[in-house]
């Protein structure tokens, strides 16, 4: 049995994020198309004594229970019983509170690695149901590809022949609560749902055209600073520009892996923003 493991712990980007409704228990009802990126953080596990310890380098996060990462760990613990503790170390370069899910990939990636330490043995289903009781997008990183993400999130659909796509991510050095971006959302006073048919999206083309946010303006109100990171994107030539999640994330999507390294230069240098990635394969 291995005693140490380390992984790498993905952001992800909403291609496509519908609202189709309020449900009884305060969430939203979502369809949405998500995919992995590039950007990630470095984690490493090691089995020790007793309890969780963390330790959080780069972007500060909360080193103590507080991190979904110390509830995803505990909460492995207790339901396979094991007797061990784990120590683990977080390089932390996923913006905070960005739209890039970046807690709930550490809390995926934790299940995923304490599943292989413990040899628990759990099956994929199971981890998920896990992780989706501590976040909704949590899920969605243990699955592990492309998907449709429909109820609160939780419920996943592999999303076929997604290709590869060339993306630069900025992030405007604000936080964004998801919390405040969902409460500030307008939607009918209906409880009906909207119905959503998943779109055939096969080329790079075809994504460009169909990326939609439905949370884009209201995380546009509360962070003015998108408008011009959208502008930027656009007068770069960027084939689509949109919010991620709730934001305030902002990525656009290239022809090329040349044009988006390109764009990402000039933006860095153009208008100081923190710039992310120049290229997200995904
Ligand atoms: P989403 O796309 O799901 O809205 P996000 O990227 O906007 O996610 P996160 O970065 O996942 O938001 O989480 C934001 C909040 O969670 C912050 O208040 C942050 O302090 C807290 N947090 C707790 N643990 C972590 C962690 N391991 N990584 C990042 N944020 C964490």
């Amino acid at each position: 049995m291995n005693a140490f493991v380390t992984k790498d712990s993905p952001a992800k980007i909403n291609l496509i994020l519908k609202i189709l409704g309020k449900r009884d228990d305060g969430f939203h009802e979502i369809a949405s198309l998500m995919q992995r990126i590039d950007l990630h953080d470095d984690m490493s596990f090691a089995l020790t004594g007793k309890g969780v310890t963390l330790r959080c380098t780069g972007i500060p996060v909360p080193e103590d229970s507080t991190n979904i990462v110390y509830r995803a760990a505990q909460l492995f613990m207790q339901k396979t019983g094991s007797p061990s503790g784990v120590s683990i170390e977080i390089e932390k370069r996923i913006p905070v509170a960005a739209g890039l899910g970046g807690g709930s990939s550490n809390a995926a990636t934790t299940l995923l690695a304490l599943n292989e330490l413990t040899s628990a043995g759990l099956d994929r289903d199971t981890l998920m149901a896990m992780g989706a009781s501590i976040g909704s997008d949590v899920p969605f990183f243990i699955y592990g590809k492309a998907a449709w993400a429909f109820g609160r999130g939780e419920r996943l659909e592999a999303a076929e022949g997604i290709p590869p796509i060339w993306l630069v991510v900025c992030n405007p050095g604000v936080p964004l609560a998801t919390a405040e971006v969902y409460g500030n959302l307008r939607i009918g006073l209906t409880n009906e749902r909207i119905q959503y048919t998943i779109p055939r999206l096969q080329t790079v083309q075809q994504i460009a055209r169909a990326l939609e946010n439905d949370l884009e303006e209201v995380s546009e109100r509360l962070c003015p600073a998108i408008t011009d990171l959208k502008t930027s994107l656009a007068d770069l030539g960027a084939l689509g520009v949109l919010v991620s999640g709730s934001g305030p994330t902002v990525f656009g999507m290239f022809e090329t892996g040349e044009d988006a390294l390109a764009a990402g230069e000039r933006l860095k240098t153009g208008i100081g923003v923190s710039f992310v990635a120049g290229a997200g394969s995904l």
